[in-house]
C-alpha cells in the first residue's frame, strides 16, 4: 500500500452525504492529509442552514490537525466524493488554496492528487501561482 492509498482509504468510510438534522449537511466530500511530521487527518464538509460553517471537506481535515497536533505544513492531499479523483474533480476550491497557503507559505509544495488510478498529482503553486501573501512577505 502507499501513501496515497492510504489516505484514500482513510477518508474513503466518511463518505456518506447526510442531512444530519433539518440545517446541517454533511459528508458529501471527504478527505485525507499527511502532515509534515507524517500524521494522517481527515476531514468531510459541512454545511449549515446559518452560512457560518460552510466549510470543504479539505479545510475540516486542516483543522484537525492544527487542533490535534498544531501542524500547520501538509506533505499531500486527496479530496473526493464517492470515487476517487480522476481529474480536475480533485482540486481543492479557490477558498481552500487560500485557507492552506495562509496556513503556512510552504504549502506551496503540497501535493495534491488529481489521478488516483494514474497517480497523477499537482502541487498547490502550479494550481495557485503568484499568491498575493508571498508578495506581501516580499515587502519590508
Ligand atoms: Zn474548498
Amino acid at each position: 500500500m502507499d501513501i496515497w492509498e492510504k489516505l484514500y482509504l482513510s477518508a474513503k468510510p466518511l463518505y456518506k452525504p447526510q442531512e444530519i438534522n433539518d440545517f446541517v449537511y454533511a459528508n458529501n466530500v471527504v478527505c485525507a492529509l499527511e502532515s509534515k511530521s507524517g500524521k494522517v487527518y481527515t476531514g468531510y464538509c459541512i454545511e449549515m442552514a446559518c452560512g457560518t460553517i460552510n466549510l470543504c471537506a479539505e479545510r475540516v481535515a486542516l483543522l484537525n490537525m492544527l487542533q490535534d497536533s498544531g501542524e500547520m505544513e501538509v506533505k499531500r492531499m486527496i479530496a473526493f466524493r464517492d470515487a476517487p479523483p480522476t481529474g480536475l474533480d480533485g482540486l481543492p476550491c479557490g477558498t481552500c488554496r487560500e485557507t492552506l497557503m495562509e496556513f503556512s507559505p510552504k504549502n506551496a509544495d503540497t501535493e495534491i492528487m488529481v489521478n488516483y488510478e494514474k497517480r497523477e498529482t499537482t502541487t498547490l503553486k502550479e494550481i495557485f501561482p503568484n499568491w498575493w501573501g508571498t508578495i506581501k512577505t516580499n515587502k519590508k
